[in-house]
């Protein structure tokens, strides 16, 4: 555990170390970017990156192996009780160990995104998430942490938040052409159903629904390439200052 404090001098929160806490959130639906902006932007300053989307896959993964009802919280959460859920923030991209066991590529399969995103609705499965994903930025207080909820639940005091938006045909080609440099023959009009229908849960779940937080700053991606999209973002990093 860090502790935090307030430096009387620059008014700004400082983990035990003495570095100061720097919490950049990256919210926004799928295909979107998220993911490689949020490496790339803390690659450039020196920050860590919390992938939440592979927490949720994580658990997905889980009620997978075990043929469990995804909607049935009862059953997902006494099994998502009884494994740990661990991430290491060192590897790129983050090494998540679920039970002990590295789910590797299983996690982007269409089997789990079918069912992520009903997994995600659960409150209870937020619950445990959301606490875990705070535990992490006590851990490593200068973060760069993407996701759904990230700027308006998990972090709202976060240093800043940013919400990426694309067009539905867009975001479609962009996870076309990101699964077929991982080796995948995919369908383009399967892969644009699954990610509106992902999006329409994520929008319209009761708990920390898919939403741009209030005071975020919103990057419309449909025209920027992805260093365009870093640029944006380490712009309002350095103008804050505390980033080299
Ligand atoms: O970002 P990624 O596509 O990996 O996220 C997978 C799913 O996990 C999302 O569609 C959403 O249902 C869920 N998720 C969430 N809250 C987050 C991150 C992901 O509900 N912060």
């Amino acid at each position: 555990m860090v502790d935090d404090a307030t430096d009387p001098k620059t008014d700004r929160r400082t983990d035990a170390s003495g570095s100061s806490r720097l919490i950049v959130t990256i919210d926004g639906p799928a295909g979107t970017g998220k993911s490689s902006v949020a490496r790339v932007v803390a690659d450039r300053v020196g920050l860590f990156v919390l992938d939440t989307g592979a927490m949720y896959r994580g658990v997905a993964w889980l009620v997978l192996k075990y043929g469990i009802d995804p909607g049935d919280e009862r059953e997902v959460i006494a099994t998502l009780d009884a494994h740990s859920i661990d991430l290491d923030l060192s590897h790129r991209p983050v090494h998540i160990l679920v039970g002990g066991v590295d789910p590797g590529e299983a996690l982007r399969s269409a089997a789990v995104e079918r069912i992520v995103s009903t997994v995600a609705a659960l409150p209870q499965v937020r619950t445990r998430l959301v606490e875990k994903q705070r535990e992490i930025a006590e851990r490593h207080p200068r973060l760069v942490t993407e996701g759904r909820d990230q700027g308006s639940t998990v972090f709202p005091d976060a240093t800043l938040r940013f919400y990426l938006t694309a067009s539905a045909g867009i975001r479609a080609d962009r996870r076309v052409a990101q699964r077929e440099r991982e080796g995948q023959i995919v369908d383009r009009q399967e892969i644009l159903a699954s990610m509106e229908a992902r999006d329409r849960l994520d929008r319209s779940r009761t708990d920390a629904p898919l939403v741009k937080p209030d005071g975020a700053i919103e990057i419309d991606t449909d025209h920027l390439s992805l260093e365009d999209v870093v640029d944006r973002i380490l712009d309002r990093i350095r103008d804050h200052g505390d980033v080299s």
